[in-house]
């Protein structure tokens, strides 16, 4: 459904994508993960044809999109991170304008904003403006506009921040049914468990270039992050911590990277005078591969 090669894409100085090549078959999810400034939003602005890419293709069903943009509009549904919704029109204005803008005729896109209201928990409020909705409900009116018009690769920047858990399942579950009825997602989000809740599919991209892809359970096969942590008796210098390469994830608490630095913490404990009170084996979660991906802490990554 979107096959995605080599783009490319610089804002003057910063290359943002460095040869991205991404493949989503319609019905399936793909969740893009990466820390801030990885280059997700560019992605996606680039397979909407917001942004013009430097290199590269973007097909969707068989639509070359940076050739024909204007040919995406029908084919592709946005809600970026930033929310988009029309103010002083209502939940129902706001949906079928978003329809009209993509070609619905009256008929249909009344239809589907009713639909869509149900869908995602917005029916008793189809008639108020867009200024007196809370930011979850804008939120979600946010994503009813991208999905208004069925588009065939739907993607959704972020979608859940600042939602709370009602909000957040309800989008969930509405991703999931979309999925279901044929729609190509790719879903960007900083927070694992829902890319676990979607049973997505895992791209990890890292200044502009994809790292890592696969279902979770290759990734956790191909980048197995068993840890080591250990608490001490009173807490480490900030050099020692700097010099043995360890991460702090208590006062007294210290993470060691992967197995095989299980040679740091015998050189802890005979170079220097620190008594370990405990150690523990961390078994590899998405978070963990995700760190072992990317080097770096998600705590870095989370807003
Ligand atoms: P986040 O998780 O913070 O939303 P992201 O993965 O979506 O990040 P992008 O917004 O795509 O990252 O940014 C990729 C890179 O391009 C970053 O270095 C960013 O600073 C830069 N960038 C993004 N938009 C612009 C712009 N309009 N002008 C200049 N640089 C930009």
């Amino acid at each position: 459904m979107l096959s995605v090669t080599g783009v490319e894409k610089s804002y003057k100085d910063i290359r943002a994508l460095r040869g991205v090549d991404l493949h989503v078959s319609a019905g399936s999810i793909v969740s893009l993960l990466g820390r801030n400034g990885a280059g997700k939003s560019t992605l996606l602005s680039v397979i909407a044809g917001l942004i013009k890419a430097d290199a590269g293709s973007v097909v969707v069903d068989g639509v070359d999109v940076l050739a024909h943009p204007r040919r995406a509009t029908g084919l592709v549904g946005i809600a970026p991170q930033s929310t988009g919704i029309y103010p002083t029109l209502t939940v129902q204005e706001n949906l079928e304008f978003f329809g009209e803008l993509a070609g619905l005729k009256r008929v249909e896109r009344r239809q589907r904003a009713i639909d869509i209201a149900d869908q995602l928990g917005l029916s008793e409020l189809l008639g108020r403006k867009g200024t007196a909705l809370s930011g979850g409900e804008q939120r979600r009116l946010h994503t009813g506009c991208a999905l208004v018009h069925r588009p065939k690769v739907l993607m959704l920047d972020e979608p859940t921040v600042g939602a709370d858990v009602t909000t957040r399942v309800q989008l969930i579950d509405a991703v999931k049914q979309l999925a279901a009825d044929g729609a190509a997602i790719i879903y960007t989000t900083h927070y694992l468990p829902e890319v676990e809740a979607l049973d997505a599919s895992i791209v990890i991209i890292d200044n502009g270039m994809v790292l890592a892809s696969g279902s979770k359970a290759q990734l956790m096969a191909s980048h197995r992050a068993i840890g080591l942590q250990f608490e001490t008796a009173a807490p480490l210098s900030e050099t020692d911590v700097q010099t043995l390469g360890i991460t702090a994830v208590g006062t007294k608490k210290y993470q060691l990277p992967n197995e095989n630095d299980v040679r740091g913490l015998v050189h802890l404990l005979g170079d220097r005078d620190v008594t370990v009170t405990a150690v523990e084996t961390i078994q590899p979660d998405l978070e963990s591969v995700f760190l072992s991906i990317t080097g770096n802490l998600l705590a870095e990554a989370v807003q």
